[in-house]
């Protein structure tokens, strides 16, 4: 059978381990063709009635009496399983803030425990929110301190040989996405902690791209430091609270820059003297939003049930499927291939670039009910979760695709970007 099939997809989703999954998941349209799940990952079914009853049997009923009664442990309790998906242990990760946030404590922390040393070391290739983050905790580091940042040899690959060399006695901190925003290129993790231990220097690793997506080993790598999202394929909701991760043996040698009551020894003391509680806790600020954890233990229960090996493996069989599509649809029509071409170095999304990228998506999304995204310049990006992307889906997504630029929709569209994309 031909790739190109619609038969070929139907029989990939037959034969599908994981196609079950998909029920385990609201759809509102079943037309509409979801490839977004990498910015704001799809509502589980099981999360209205969930968040129906804390609202109501618990808050409602329960009132205060309800942090005695689960509240107080939901971030320890959601961030230990988190810690399956992220090869780590239950007391190494917490939830807590926004991952910008999370990154900003991590950073300056990392900064205070290597003072002396003047660089945070990142690439190009990273989300620019960190490199905020890395130029706002440059300001407040101890010492004098600059972000250097490695450039891409292509814009699709991580700089790993520029970044090896750019890691010096003089790097207090390496900081790189796991799994790049843009392309999805993936770095080998244990590579670039190994060499950054070896010149002294800490590393923290900004997950949002991989957590639900590529199987993470924090641990077996000696990763120090992470962070990450859990609205993207943890499916938490929007906006829903990040996870961070320092590894035990640098829990007490590390200070929260944020120091607020709910990292402190014995917060209901209320002594007036800041003293951090032992371990992961003192990485907290303040009063937990339970409202918003709560949804991302059912999203991560749904990954832990799938297991992290089986989705990695549909996950490159639907990259590789949307792949043999472009080279096949949209590769004469212009669309370059903007990731890696190694499955191996490459997470769960596909960036396709045309000149004509901006106005191309606001087709798919306005008349062929399609919704990727678009990120500068002109890249338009396909996000594969498995938990509930088809091959169908893919097989749609691509011919629809295909017509818009076969039928010249997009040239009716304005070619400024603008919005939320
Ligand atoms: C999505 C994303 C973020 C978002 O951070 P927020 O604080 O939740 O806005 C940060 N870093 C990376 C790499 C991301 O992909």
């Amino acid at each position: 059978m031909n790739p190109t099939d619609l038969a070929y997809a139907r029989e990939r989703d037959a034969r599908d381990e994981l196609a079950r999954f998909r029920e385990r998941f609201h759809f509102d349209d079943p037309d509409l063709i979801y490839l977004d799940g990498n910015s704001l990952g799809r509502l589980p079914a099981a999360t209205p009635p969930l968040v129906r009853d804390i609202v109501e049997a618990q808050w409602g009923a329960r009132l205060i009496r309800g942090w005695n009664e689960g509240w107080i442990d939901l971030n320890q309790r959601v961030g230990a399983k988190i810690a399956q998906l992220l090869g780590a242990q239950p007391d190494e990760v917490t939830i807590a803030d926004s991952t910008s946030v999370n990154l900003y404590k991590l950073t300056l922390a990392a900064l205070h425990a290597r003072p002396g040393r003047a660089k945070i070391v990142t690439d190009d290739m990273n989300f620019p929110s960190d490199l905020y983050i890395f130029q706002g905790a440059a300001r407040s580091a101890p010492g004098p301190c600059r972000v250097v940042v490695v450039e891409s040899p292509d814009g699709v690959h991580g700089p790993v040989e520029g970044l090896l060399a750019a890691i010096d006695q003089d790097t207090a901190l390496v900081s790189l996405s796991h799994t790049c925003f843009k392309s999805a290129y993936t770095y080998d993790m244990a590579r670039i902690n190994e060499h950054a231990h070896r010149v002294g220097a800490l590393t923290l690793w900004d997950l949002s791209h991989s957590a639900g997506s590529v199987p993470v080993r924090l641990n077996a790598s000696a990763a120090d430091l992470a962070v990450g999202c859990t609205y993207k394929y943890l499916n938490g909701g929007p906006g829903a609270p990040a996870f961070l991760y320092v590894r035990r043996d640098l829990q007490e040698s590390l200070h929260n820059p944020i120091s607020g009551w709910f990292g402190q020894r014995n917060a209901f003391d209320f002594g007036l003297a800041y003293r951090p509680a032992p371990g992961l806790q003192r990485f907290l600020t303040g009063t937990p939003p339970i409202l918003s954890i709560a949804p991302i233990e059912v999203g991560v229960d749904l990954l832990l049930e799938a297991g992290m090996e089986r989705i990695r493996e549909k996950s490159i069989a639907q990259t590789e499927y949307l792949i043999a599509l472009w080279r096949e649809w949209l590769a004469p029509l212009g669309f370059s291939m903007n990731s890696p071409a190694d499955a191996a170095f490459r997470g769960s999304h596909i960036s396709l670039g045309h000149p004509d990228a901006w106005r191309i998506d606001q087709a798919l999304i306005q008349e062929m009910n399609v919704l990727p995204d678009f990120r500068k310049p002109d890249n338009i990006r396909l996000g594969i979760a498995p938990l509930y992307t088809s091959f169908a889906d893919i097989h749609a997504a691509m011919s629809r695709l295909r017509r818009v630029v076969v039928e010249r929709r997009h040239e009716k569209y304005p070619a400024e970007a603008g919005g939320v994309t």
